[in-house]
């Protein structure tokens, strides 16, 4: 029987190589929802495509354009909108895969409503997993979710853990890699623009995962993600600059072990891994020329040039709000930096004043996130006003 996926964050970087997945597999897998944030002709357009029982527009005010274009290209698909339709398709019995790909904090709500329904939960969106670790986990555990991990570092930690027992006494560490970025050996922080900070050397992804990357952040996050998927303190858990982006991630073992995964860099492989699993499926990824590839160098991180990766690992140790402000506060300097509001070298200054001023409450369920998320980014959104000298 064919499973049911629905895809959280279609018309994204992960919701594009996951229907390119999906699509190889036409025997395994059929789309049954789509949605995103407001651009209505690309989702109809993946709808032509692939044929989804029920689309979702996440922006209230486009329902009746996205209904009314569904109808002009003669689709039969089901058109809703808003935040409440996208948690109802994710807890949806009629699929039992949800990829959450929605980017940032707007995530939340529809990827805790996939892990309570007990949906097989790819979850490529960190900051869901950044602002909630530990409720995230209890919703999954008690929804009887299977929580897949699609970010390529923790996706090689999985594969990497596999058959390991005991693992809080067999891992000495786990080694998250990062590629560097577009600024790995540039010393002069002054001036750097959107398009030069959104240029990644290795991965295509989108706008705001590129400049995190760029400022390490992305690894930050990461390594707060890494420790709610395994269950690692900050200290077992450490970050190589490794410019190729050939091995994607690894574990080092008590026996002096190190597991490593690699591949070329497209996330059709960690994909298709969770959509797979434990079968491997083919993804349209490119195969590992090992007689093409140079060398394989690593290098430590510059904690100097990227403070975002110290401030990241700062956060684990105060709490579940600390991590919430965090994430909110880089959510809303990045767009300031996209926007020409916010230069770069001010990215980790804005996030840094958020944290001492935010709330530090601890959240008892996922509204007190939500709530947290909101209170953070008000402030934030000033802070990075207040530098930018209006007020
Ligand atoms: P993207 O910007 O390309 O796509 C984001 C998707 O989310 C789009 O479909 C958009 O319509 C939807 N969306 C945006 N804001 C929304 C909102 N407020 N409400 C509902 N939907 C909204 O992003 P991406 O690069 O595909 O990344 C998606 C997630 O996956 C991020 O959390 C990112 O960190 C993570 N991730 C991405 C990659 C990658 O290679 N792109 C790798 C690892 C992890
Ligand atoms: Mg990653």
């Amino acid at each position: 029987m064919k499973q049911g996926v629905t895809i959280l964050g279609a018309t994204g970087s992960i919701g594009a190589s996951s229907l390119d997945v999906i699509a190889r597999h036409p025997d395994r897998f059929e789309v049954f929802a789509l949605t995103a944030n407001a651009n209505v002709k690309s989702l109809v357009e993946l709808c032509r495509r692939f044929r989804p029982t029920v689309a979702v527009i996440a922006d209230p005010a486009l329902g009746s354009a996205l209904r009314a274009a569904l109808r002009a290209a003669d689709l039969p698909t089901e058109a809703r909108a808003g935040a409440a339709a996208l948690a109802e398709v994710a807890a949806d019995a009629r699929a039992g895969i949800v990829i959450a790909a929605i980017v940032g904090a707007a995530g939340l709500l529809p990827t805790f409503a996939a892990a309570r329904a007990g949906k097989r939960l790819l979850l490529a969106n960190k900051e869901a997993i950044v602002c909630a670790g530990a409720l995230l986990m209890d919703a999954v555990r008690m929804g009887g979710a299977e929580l897949l991990p699609v970010d390529s570092e923790h996706n090689a930690i999985h594969q990497c853990l596999a058959g390991a027992a005991d693992r809080a006494s067999s891992v000495r560490r786990l080694v998250l890699t990062a590629s560097g970025g577009p600024f790995r050996t540039r010393q002069d922080m002054r001036g750097i623009t959107p398009n030069e900070a959104v240029a990644h050397p290795n991965w295509v992804m989108g706008r705001k995962i590129s400049v995190d990357s760029a400022t390490l952040m992305n690894k930050g996050l990461e390594v707060i993600e890494a420790s709610w998927l395994f269950g690692f303190a900050p200290e077992k858990i450490d970050v190589v600059i490794h410019p190729q982006s050939v091995i994607h991630s690894m574990v080092e073992f008590g026996d002096g072990s190190v597991v490593a995964q690699l591949g070329t860099p497209d996330m059709r492989t960690p994909i298709a891994y969770c959509l797979g699993y434990p079968e491997r499926v083919e993804s349209g990824s490119s195969r590992l020329d090992f007689l093409a590839l140079n060398a394989l160098t690593f290098e430590a991180p510059d904690r100097t040039r990227f403070p975002c990766l110290q401030l990241a690992y700062d956060v684990l140790a105060r709490g579940a709000a600390a991590s919430i402000a965090l994430n909110a506060a880089n959510e809303i300097a990045v767009e300031a930096f996209l926007g020409g509001r916010l230069s770069f070298d001010a990215i980790a200054p804005v996030i840094e004043t958020t944290l001492a001023r935010a709330s530090m409450l601890p959240p008892g369920d996922v509204n007190d996130v939500v709530e947290l998320d909101r209170a953070a980014r008000a402030l934030a959104r000033s802070i990075c006003a207040q530098r930018a000298g209006v007020r």
